[in-house]
């Protein structure tokens, strides 16, 4: 089944839809860069057993 979760680009406040890998377990890092200001992101992924969704929360990174 194919999973996402959104997360606000803390760099131009849209908000952004994830694809997420369930094989890559609960907790996830990745650097993905916003499909709309192209600016870097790391983004953290966590899966939540209560509502069985996954939650995502995203951090600028300075280049
Ligand atoms: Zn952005």
């Amino acid at each position: 089944m194919e999973r996402t979760a959104s997360y606000d680009c803390p760099q131009c406040g849209e908000r952004i839809l994830l694809f997420v890998d369930q094989g890559n377990g609960d907790v996830q890092h990745l650097i993905e860069d916003c499909q709309v200001c192209c600016k870097a992101n790391e983004i953290t992924v966590t899966y939540d057993h209560r509502s069985k969704r996954y939650a995502a929360q995203a951090v600028a990174i300075d280049l």
